[in-house]
């Protein structure tokens, strides 16, 4: 815990119930009494099944979660979160689930930003055929303990229903699109109180966010000390030229600009010739 955060109101800029993952870790970890304020609707910056895209970077949309946060309530710190979801960037065929975490405390000028990517997802979407598929579909996505989406097709978005979570309105909303359309696409709902998968991820992040804002920077000791960037070149096992993957992180203080290099992996000096542009063009 930390004298700065002790008894300081922290707002969750949040919706869909992510504080009730967030807020135990945040006040038993910092000190700080967690409040969400019911009149915030973050959906107006954008909503996951697409109805509303997403504008500006990550970045200027946690920035603006947060500025939503701070005007609906009287906290000096704000806490915003953004999720997205689609294909791994790295690994084929693979789902991800790409989660971010920002703290806000403009009194010590202090930003913290964290993310993750997690493979530990059941994002999935697909044009049904059956209402078979359907039951296929529901089967591997962990339905009904995670909620799914139906509408007409990917690019339609009216007719559109959201958090099916039992058996009875699957069926209904599947037979009333089906009826009128003569199609249906259903979809994973990852909004984070209908999801469990995520809300773990959360959990995770939030407690990442929590030690990066603990860490304090070894010139001025002002918290948040935070990895900002890699440095790439982990040298090949077999022919030692600097590859593609991470070498070393970049850690760097918000107050005074101080920076340090440490490495990037804690038991991995040399990366497998598999990633090398040399030994496997
Ligand atoms: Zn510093
Ligand atoms: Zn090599």
């Amino acid at each position: 815990m930390s004298i700065l955060f002790d008894q300081k109101r922290c707002v969750i800029a949040t919706k869909h119930q992510k504080e009730t993952i967030m807020a135990p870790i945040l006040e038993a970890n910092l000190g700080v009494q967690c409040v969400v304020p019911t009149t915030i609707d973050t959906d107006q910056l954008g909503t996951f099944s697409g109805e509303k895209p997403r504008n500006g970077t990550i970045l200027e949309v946690l920035r603006a979660k947060c500025q939503l946060g701070l005007d609906a309530s009287s906290a000096e710190i704000a806490i915003a979160s953004e999720g997205s979801f689609g294909p791994h960037p790295r690994i084929p065929f693979m789902a991800a689930n790409q989660e971010y975490l920002m703290l806000q405390y403009k009194a010590i000028n202090l930003e913290v930003v964290v993310q993750t990517l997690s493979t530990d997802t059941n994002f999935a979407a697909e044009s049904l055929k059956s209402f078979s598929d359907l039951e296929a579909f529901c089967e591997r996505i962990h339905f009904p303990s995670h909620a799914l989406i139906l509408r007409p097709a990917n690019d339609i978005y009216t007719d559109m229903y959201k958090g099916i979570q039992d058996e009875k309105s699957l069926w209904a909303n599947y037979k009333t699109i089906h009826d009128k359309y003569g199609k249906v696409y259903v979809e994973t709902d990852m909004r984070a109180h209908l999801n469990p998968k995520r809300q773990a991820v959360i959990g995770q992040l939030t407690q990442q966010l929590v030690e990066a804002v603990l860490s304090s920077c070894p010139h001025c000791a002002h918290p948040g000390f935070q990895k900002t960037g890699v440095i790439r070149g982990l040298p090949c096992a077999w022919c030692g030229f600097p590859t593609e993957s991470p070498l070393e992180a970049v850690w760097q203080c918000m107050a005074c600009d101080y920076q340090e290099n440490k490495p990037f992996h804690v038991n991995k000096t040399t990366e497998d010739p598999m990633y090398c542009s040399h030994c496997n063009p």
